[in-house]
């Protein structure tokens, strides 16, 4: 086993947190207070490739392979304290440009990832329902035939840049009679958002990651060409799980980074902050709060490189991705609660970013399947 990152990987890695300390932190507080999306920062984003990273060369991308990708994506967690900015990268490379490039045909490729590397365009992609979450098979938007088109016709919800969207991988049952579940047809498409009948709703205040634009999107009688379907007819499960395993690790090697800012961030607090005479680093009470926050940096690193090790070896590792996401969520929580509890008072107030991290955290074991779909996959896995 080698664990070493090689040079060019550290180099990046360098790169990319200077660059979040310059380009993405400041005024990140005004931002969330006013769920700003900062267009700019996204767009700086693009220009140091953040926005290609898998993507080959010859869509304008930088053709890294998976491992790659998740120590840009650490870095990227680490540098930037603007975390609703990083997942809108994260929801572009890992919901929309990664499955065009899996299952896209050469025109799909040619027409949309040359402008999503570059940020000219900007995606994501639609499955949860009002009705429908968990159970996303469950989902009641329809695409239905009319000659060499598909009428999409439902609403979405939660969708992560929708308000800035130019186009949305949306999923939609194409199932007919009774034929339900993981092959009962469910499939994906490319659907610009400028196509009639369209809407998207205001944006969803949320408690964290507000600077990540979100809304619900409503499909009423849209009319999309044959050639919008992403991947095959009844392929949408497919591909889903697909992208799963992409966000599922390299998104939350962006939490991982931000865990591992959050404790240096304690060390130097509990050194520095004196009460009773001494730091508070001296209590045992704050030091083994610290010694488990690192513990679980440690932990969930190798869980989550697991992951883009076996991708790069052409392997599936969706127990594994379930493995790490439900380990890094939860434990990103564990540890931003830790966090205010050792900055105490200052903790709970907006200018120190302790807040912020907690509120941000606690998405992480919602999107991407929540904690207790993950331990039903793993417990699946497991043949229970
Ligand atoms: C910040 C954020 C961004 C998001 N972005 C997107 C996006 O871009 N696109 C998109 O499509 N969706 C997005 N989502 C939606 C997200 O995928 C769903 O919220 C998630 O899948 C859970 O669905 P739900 O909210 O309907 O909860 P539900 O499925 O209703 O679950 C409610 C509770 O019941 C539990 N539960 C449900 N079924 C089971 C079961 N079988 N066994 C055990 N427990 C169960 C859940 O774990 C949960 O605790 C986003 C969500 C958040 C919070």
């Amino acid at each position: 086993m080698d664990f070493a990152l090689t040079e060019e990987q550290v180099l990046f890695r360098k790169q990319i947190v200077d660059f979040a300390h310059k380009r993405l932190n400041e005024g990140v507080v005004e931002r969330d207070e006013a769920s700003t999306f900062d267009r700019a920062g996204f767009m700086a984003c693009a220009e140091l490739g953040l926005l290609g990273l898998p993507v080959p060369e010859q869509y304008g991308g930088l053709g890294l392979d998976v491992v790659s990708c998740m120590v840009a994506m650490e870095a990227l967690g680490y540098g930037a304290a603007d975390q609703g900015l990083a997942f809108a990268v994260n929801t572009q490379l890992w919901t929309c440009e990664l499955p065009i490039l899996k299952f896209g045909t050469e025109a799909q490729k040619q027409r949309y990832l040359p402008k999503l590397v570059t940020g000219e365009l900007i995606g994501g992609h639609a499955t949860s329902e009002p009705g429908s979450g968990s159970d996303a098979f469950a989902m009641q938007t329809k695409a239905v035939e009319d000659g060499d088109h598909w009428v999409i016709n439902g609403s979405k919800t939660f969708i992560t840049n929708a308000p800035i969207a130019d186009v949305l991988i949306i999923f939609a049952s194409t199932a007919t009679g009774e034929k339900r579940g993981f092959g009962g047809g469910l499939s994906a498409f490319l659907v610009d958002m400028d196509t009639p009948g369209v809407s998207v709703g205001r944006p969803l205040h949320k408690m964290g990651l507000r600077t990540s634009p979100t809304a619900e999107v409503t499909l009423d009688e849209v009319r999309v060409p044959a050639t919008a379907m992403l991947g095959r007819k009844g392929g949408g499960a497919a591909i889903f799980n697909s992208e799963m395993e992409w966000e599922r690790s390299c998104l939350f090697a962006c939490h991982l980074g931000a865990m591992e800012r959050q404790l240096e961030r304690c060390v130097t607090y509990a050194q520095e902050r004196v009460q009773f005479g001494q730091p508070i680093g001296n209590y045992q009470a704050v030091s083994h709060r610290i010694a488990n926050m690192k513990l679980r940096v440690e932990m969930a690193r190798p869980m989550l490189y697991k992951v883009g090790w076996l991708k790069d070896r052409g392997e599936r590792a969706v127990l594994e991705a379930a493995i790490a996401k439900l380990y890094v969520s939860e434990a990103y929580v564990q540890s931003s609660l830790d966090a205010v509890a050792i900055h105490g008072g200052y903790g709970y107030m907006a200018e120190y970013e302790m807040e912020r991290m907690l509120r941000d955290s606690v998405g992480s074991v919602l999107y991407s399947g929540t904690s207790d779909i993950q331990r039903n996959l793993i417990a699946r896995w497991l043949g229970l």
